[in-house]
């Protein structure tokens, strides 16, 4: 118990396959384990997706 979010915070996320889906000629998923939207940057290489929070970043710093 507990291995698969240790797993996630190595980075290691295990996609659903039931809840892929085909989003501009990219497939695009969820983390089994933590919900983490993952893109498929490769062949059955997935990466957690990169937000685009350009904007919440910037306030974050105020
Ligand atoms: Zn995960």
């Amino acid at each position: 118990m507990g291995l698969n979010r240790i797993a996630c915070a190595f980075g290691k996320h295990k996609v659903d396959r039931e809840g892929v889906k085909r989003a501009g000629g990219q497939q695009v998923g969820r983390c089994r384990n933590c919900k983490t939207p993952l893109e498929e940057i490769e062949p059955h290489n997935w990466a957690a997706m990169r937000v685009k929070d350009a904007g919440l970043g910037r306030r974050a710093i105020y």
